[in-house]
């Protein structure tokens, strides 16, 4: 169904790359999508194929083997991947949180070397901020970057990391200083192939199955220091720029998710019998169906002038919070209330209502967890 006012952002270019967008998830992804379940993690060739299609390049500028386009088009890339269900692969991560922070913060060396091969697909990436004994404060990590010449020696461990099995770099948050609190804290561009690094089991989750989840080692890896992101002592600052955005990439997917979902259970309840007559026809499922949709019809303005307002100066850390608490929580109560409109087929695999109740559970854990976004909007009262 068309949900509420007509949307303004977008032009009729950024239609035709939607367009492209969905072929592309039709008939390169979802074929294969139940395999790379199974498999849990996802083949290079997708990230290759994507890379070739212009997928994970949309914001990159043209110089780094990019399209030069802004988050307008990611928004769209990431709006596709929620109303198909595709969870995995995890191409925001790698081409919407991080290519965006290499972007903003790298050297034009920097970028001329990394950037092109992530716009290609040749090159995967991950980040890693959370670590065994914690996430929510990042303040706290302990892996350390000690200075050793020209080099920097990294020791210790991540985890939950996205594309953490199948990742050639990571973006990872090391101490530099310690005594510095924050302000002690360095990113580094960290090739996975470099001697000390290694990979513990692909984690297994309750949703996002196609996705490679797992814990990283670092014992004594030698990184050069032309490999830092941002500067030395600078990545809170960073990270601070560019969760703003991981933060609205989880809020623009959640409400796909939220209308994708309202949509299913309008067409499964319209077929379903019980007591003679359709599920659709019980005022309770209309009732239901009615507050979710109006619901869902009052907060896309919302989302849409954050995507909007992002793309043309950038999202502040706490709008991207709100954004993400509201959006997150939305979806995750549209997604219980259709999955139970769904009776006992919502609570089967093969039903997309159970995958994206599974999947988006996630949405408000990760970027940050809800609680931890209360704590920013609330700091701004
Ligand atoms: C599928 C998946 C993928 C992920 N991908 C990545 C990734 O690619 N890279 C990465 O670095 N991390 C990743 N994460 C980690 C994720 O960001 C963290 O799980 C999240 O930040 C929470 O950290 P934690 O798990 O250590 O929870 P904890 O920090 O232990 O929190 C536990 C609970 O306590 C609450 N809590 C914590 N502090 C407070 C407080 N001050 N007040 C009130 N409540 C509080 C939290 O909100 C939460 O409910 C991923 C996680 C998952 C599940």
């Amino acid at each position: 169904m068309e949900f509420g006012i007509p949307r303004t952002l977008y032009a009729e270019e950024h239609e035709i790359f939607r367009e492209t967008v969905a072929q592309f998830l039709v008939h390169e992804v979802l074929p294969e999508y139940d395999k790379w379940e199974q498999e849990g993690r996802t083949p290079r060739d997708i990230w290759l194929r994507a890379g070739n299609v212009g997928l994970l390049s949309t914001s990159i500028a043209e110089t780094y083997g990019g399209s030069g386009g802004n988050f307008l088009y990611d928004a769209i890339v990431i709006e596709e991947l929620g109303r198909y269900g595709v969870a995995a692969p995890a191409w925001d991560m790698h081409a919407y949180i991080i290519a965006p922070i290499l972007s903003a913060f790298c050297s034009d060396k920097q970028k001329k070397e990394w950037l092109p091969k992530m716009a290609a697909g040749e090159v995967i990436a991950a980040i890693g901020l959370t670590e065994p004994g914690g996430g929510s404060d990042l303040k706290e990590i302990s892996t350390s970057a000690k200075p050793d010449s020209d080099s920097f020696i990294i020791n210790g461990a991540k985890t939950f990391i996205t594309n953490g099995h199948i990742a050639d770099y990571i973006l990872l948050a090391a101490k530099t200083e310690p005594e510095l609190g924050a302000k002690g804290v360095t990113l580094f561009w960290l090739d996975l192939s470099l001697p000390g690094v290694s990979r513990g089991r692909n984690l297994n989750k309750i949703g996002n199955k196609a996705q490679d989840t797992a814990e990283l080692f670092f014992d004594d890896v030698r990184v050069p220091a032309t490999s830092i992101v941002g500067g030395i002592n600078n990545g809170w600052k960073v990270l601070i720029h560019g969760l703003a955005q991981e933060r609205l990439v989880v809020a623009v997917r959640s409400i796909v998710i939220a209308e994708a979902a309202v949509d299913q259970t309008i067409a499964y309840t319209k077929g379903r019998k019980a007591f003679s007559q359709t599920v659709f026809d019980f005022q309770n499922t209309q009732f239901k169906l009615a507050e979710m949709t109006a619901k869902i019809e009052a907060g896309r303005p919302f989302i849409d002038r954050c995507i909007e307002h992002h793309a043309q100066s950038g999202l502040s850390p706490v709008l991207a919070a709100k954004a993400k608490l509201w959006a997150t929580e939305l979806a995750d109560r549209v997604l219980d209330e259709c999955l139970q409109l769904h009776g006992g087929y919502g609570y089967m695999w093969e039903f997309p209502i159970a995958r994206a109740w599974a999947d988006a559970r996630v949405h408000r854990i990760y970027a940050g967890t809800n609680e931890v976004m209360k704590y920013i909007i609330a700091r701004d009262l």
